[in-house]
């Protein structure tokens, strides 16, 4: 391979998971995002499963046919990540330039955005839906990569610790696609806008960011991390999962189906007559216990690769409390605006953040 075709090489992967989401078949869905003119309910046509596997298979079939070796997205990360980096500027720059200003300065347009859901042919293509696909699958295709240059390197002796982070990983998109319909009722979705935050957070940064744990040991040999501490860090991680996606699943039900029991758990909340809050379960524990999650599997994607004194695989949880904090404080004053004095009452019966009992 030649170096600008490593460099275009995410355009093309890209443009192929454009053309698997408008073109495949897909089931329409509505939304919870109200399209800002008109007040009406998006609807959004999904497949992020379909074209995963379709994606996955292309890269299957291009290694058993030796068309390129396993490992060649290792080989040539640093041109294909110039290429990610390369587009998502300019597709920031096309989905911020032909908008009209916020009314802020324009860096802080362009970092922000400033179309809030900006939908092709009348829904068939979500931009922000696209793009969470395009990290997902690109960030497969990158874990996959990175972790057959491992086992080409080091064979017999390789490192487990690599393939339990691919796994995790591997987990984590899977679990995204299986519940791509719950993301339409997250803060992306009903709080952004599409600039380079988003769009080139999704077209550079996700795919390449999260894999920095195995991406940074690749190259390294065995630890020699025993298998029980392997386990346990298998358990931690589905702890964590348990926290984020049992707190997006009781939210999602209760706003779509508000009387139903989720894990047996009877919706509790508090009321102004208008609108409620959940205040029981998880959204009993702490009022961002799903963001606890996150950052706890992020914790054992960085230590299960067996360098806990590397700093690069440590980069991957602390950009979680770097995200998640502001975030979080974020996502308190837009509630405070939105439920008033209710938001306030939920404070009091739920006076953490995001770790109960400490923060
Ligand atoms: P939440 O899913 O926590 O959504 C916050 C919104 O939920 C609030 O704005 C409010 O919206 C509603 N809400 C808050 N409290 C209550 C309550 N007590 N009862 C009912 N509704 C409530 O946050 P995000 O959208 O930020 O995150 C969604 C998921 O995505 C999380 O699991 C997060 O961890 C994950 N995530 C993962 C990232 C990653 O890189 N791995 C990055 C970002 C997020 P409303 O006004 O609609 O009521």
């Amino acid at each position: 391979m030649e170096p600008s075709g490593a460099f275009f090489a995410p355009w093309i992967i890209y443009a192929l998971i454009f053309l698997s989401n408008a073109f495949l078949p897909a089931r329409w869905v509505t939304g919870y995002v109200r399209h800002e003119h008109t007040g009406e309910l998006l609807r959004y046509r999904l497949n992020g499963w379909l074209t995963f596997l379709l994606m996955i298979g292309l890269w299957f079939l291009v290694g058993y046919q030796h068309w390129l070796p396993w490992d060649w997205l290792y080989t040539w990360r640093w041109y294909s990540l110039a290429g990610a980096i390369t587009f998502g500027l300019i597709f920031s720059f096309a989905f911020v330039l032909p908008f009209p200003s916020t009314g802020k300065s324009f860096l802080a347009d362009f970092f922000l955005g400033r179309p809030e859901n900006p939908q092709l042919w009348g829904g068939r293509i979500d931009a922000k839906m696209w793009l969470y696909l395009i990290g997902a699958i690109m960030l497969e295709l990158n874990i996959l990569s990175f972790s057959a240059h491992h086992q080409l390197t080091y064979g017999e002796d390789s490192n487990k610790g690599v393939f339990l982070a691919a796994a995790m990983l591997t987990f984590f998109i899977c679990d995204y696609l299986t519940f791509e319909r719950v993301h339409l009722y997250t803060y992306d979705l009903f709080a952004e806008r599409m600039g380079f935050k988003l769009g080139w957070g999704c077209l550079a940064f996700y795919p390449y960011f999260y894999s920095i744990a195995i991406w940074s040991v690749a190259d390294l040999p065995n630890p020699g991390t025993p298998n029980w501490v392997l386990v346990l860090l298998g358990l931690l991680f589905l702890l964590g999962w348990t926290f984020t996606r049992g707190a997006n699943m009781q939210k999602f039900y209760f706003k779509t189906q508000p009387d139903r029991a989720f894990l047996g758990i009877q919706p509790e909340y508090i009321t102004d007559g208008k609108r409620k809050l959940l205040v029981n379960g998880y959204w009993g524990m702490s009022r961002h216990v799903n963001y606890m999650g996150e950052i706890i599997m992020a914790i054992a994607i960085a230590l299960s690769v067996g360098y806990p004194t590397l700093l690069w695989p440590w980069l991957y949880p602390l950009y979680y409390l770097a995200l998640f904090i502001p975030r979080q404080i974020d996502d308190d004053k837009r509630c405070a605006a939105k439920y008033g004095s209710l938001w306030q009452e939920y404070e009091k019966k739920v006076p953490y953040r995001i770790i109960p009992g400490i923060y």
